[in-house]
């Protein structure tokens, strides 16, 4: 008996279920399996992946979600490692060009302090203001942080630090280009820990990033050799050959038929605890199309990995008693056009080298009403016919809500209207697709501290519920593996020790 409860403890028993096959679904799903626990996988929609979306079509291979990621995150690094996809990886050419549009016209962005002091990008003023900021920013007593400066807008915080004009023509385009979102609506503390906790220490942006290198660089100095071997990845954005997708369709090869259920959308959850036996578990049930329903008990944990626009959809009950989601904020979420098109070569008279070009709101008065363009075709070649090139545009997001939600036809006019004056381009595209997100992001604005809490009392409330993705630590697709990742090992933690509990339970009897 002890010895069957023993194998109990170690897991391979265990079951899990993940709700949502984006990538941070998938992640955590691989990351519980390979730890010898059993996983279901509920997927709404027929396709697995979320956001992450490939298209192949006439001979052009387009992004609808996401285009790039970047491996800054370890968790990124050792699942691109132990899925055995390096391979697979594609670096964009000239990834470092990247343009923002001033006055209609595209301006290389500066990759560094000495380059932007060169560039026209800034007046002598805005770059003066930037030379002098590690000498106006002094650290602050934290302590005396007030409400104010905890919910500071993303354009408030830059703009003290560096003057309207570094929001208006560097961090709003920024934003619109990651986000979707401007920089008065986002909250600086949620959009960019990284840089609002440099201000808590140094002060200063610019002296606090100069020292946190060279602290990471003598941190890395003392590591050995194989170690940073081990470690060495690759910088900057990236994609793999095929798309986005291939990293969610490798994903989804490590699971087994029965262990991902698309077409399944999860309608309610349930956990029951009878409180002696400590037999507690989850069951889930969801339609699998419009009459038919189907339900799966008894799972030890469950990862929601859905956004939280749908698990407001959801019913959940503990212990037979509805548990009401009625404390969860509204989550505002950026619609968002993504829109494909293709020129012949010799109609594009300024082609750009590069990534892409951002434009900035202030542009709109020159007539752009696009929020930027990737070159999809001069990042990735094998995206097209060599006579071709590619474009992937972004039309929407807070700056134009109702813009997303037009027809193809206006959209396309837009589009060729904005590669006009940018790029040069003549007469109509020879292809195009749109796709329409109603729900591309969720915006990290003011009140976003109100939406975490309320994730954090779902967790603290039912035992065995982790959340993952998005609407927590970034919006990336590196932070959405991370948070996947991290759902896994809280959960890996849960089962041990809840088993470690019933194995004390067990010997407590046993010894009565
Ligand atoms: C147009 C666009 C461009 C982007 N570009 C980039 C980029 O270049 N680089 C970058 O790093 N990031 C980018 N992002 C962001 C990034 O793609 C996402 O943040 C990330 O992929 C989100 O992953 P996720 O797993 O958290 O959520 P999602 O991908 O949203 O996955 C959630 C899944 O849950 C499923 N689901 C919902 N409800 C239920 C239910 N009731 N039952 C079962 N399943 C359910 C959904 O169908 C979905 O598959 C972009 C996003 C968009 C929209």
């Amino acid at each position: 008996m002890a010895s069957a409860m023993e194998e109990d403890t170690h897991g391979p028993g265990k079951r899990v279920a993940v709700v949502g096959a984006g990538v941070s679904g998938l992640a955590a799903a691989y990351k519980l399996k390979a730890h010898g626990l059993n996983v279901t996988v509920f997927e709404a929609e027929g396709r697995a992946g979320g956001k992450l979306k490939s298209v192949s079509k006439d001979g052009l291979i387009w992004d609808e979600g996401a285009n790039t990621m970047t491996e800054s995150e370890m968790e990124v690094r050792c699942l691109l490692d132990d899925l055995g996809i390096r391979d697979k990886q594609q670096s964009p050419i000239s990834q470092t060009k990247r343009y923002i549009v001033r006055n209609g016209i595209p301006v290389l962005l500066p990759t560094n302090l000495i380059d932007l002091f060169k560039s026209n990008i800034l007046s002598a003023q805005s770059k003066f203001r930037i030379m002098l900021e590690p000498v106006l920013w002094k650290k602050r007593d934290s302590s005396k942080l007030s409400d104010a400066q905890n919910v500071e807008s993303v354009g408030g915080f830059f703009e003290r630090h560096f003057g309207k004009e570094v929001v208006d023509y560097l961090v709003d385009p920024f934003v619109a280009g990651t986000s979707a979102g401007d920089p008065d609506s986002l909250c600086m503390r949620y959009s960019f820990p990284e840089l609002w906790n440099l201000e808590q220490r140094f002060g200063s942006i610019i002296a606090g990033a100069v020292r946190s290198k060279f602290t990471g660089r003598r941190e890395k100095s003392q590591e050995t050799k194989s170690s940073l071997d081990k470690k060495k990845h690759q910088r900057g954005s990236f994609s793999f050959f095929g798309g986005m997708q291939t990293i969610a369709d490798r994903l989804c090869k490590e699971l087994d038929r029965d262990e991902l259920k698309l077409n399944s959308k999860v309608l309610s959850l349930s956990y029951s605890h009878d409180g002696k036996s400590a037999l507690e578990n989850w069951s889930v049930s969801c339609s699998l199309n419009s009459d038919k329903h189907s339900q799966g008990s008894n799972f030890d944990a469950v990862i929601m990995a859905a956004p939280l626009c749908n698990v407001e959809e959801m019913k959940i009950s503990k212990g037979g008693q509805i548990f009401p989601l009625d404390f969860l904020p509204q989550v505002s979420y950026m619609p968002l056009s993504v829109i494909i098109t293709a020129f012949k070569k010799a109609n594009v008279k300024r082609p750009l080298e590069g990534f892409g070009v951002l434009v900035p709101s202030k542009e709109q008065q020159n007539g752009l009403k696009s929020l930027g363009t990737l070159f999809s075709s001069m990042m990735f070649p094998d995206r097209a016919p060599s006579d071709i090139h590619l474009y992937t545009t972004f039309i929407g997001g807070s700056r134009n809500k109702e813009l997303a939600k037009t027809s193809t036809e206006e959209l396309k006019e837009i589009v060729t209207s904005d590669l006009r004056q940018l790029l040069g381009v003549e007469g109509e595209p020879l292809y195009v697709n749109h796709f329409y997100w109603s729900k591309a992001f969720p915006l990290y604005g003011l009140n976003y501290g109100s939406v975490l809490e309320a994730i954090e009392k779902m967790e603290e409330n039912l035992p065995g519920f982790f959340y993952a993705g998005n609407h927590r630590g970034g919006l990336s697709v590196g932070k959405a593996i991370t948070s996947g990742c991290s759902a896994a090992d809280l959960v890996i933690s849960y089962l041990e020790s809840s088993s470690d509990d019933k194995m004390k339970m067990f010997k407590d009897e046993s010894s009565l």
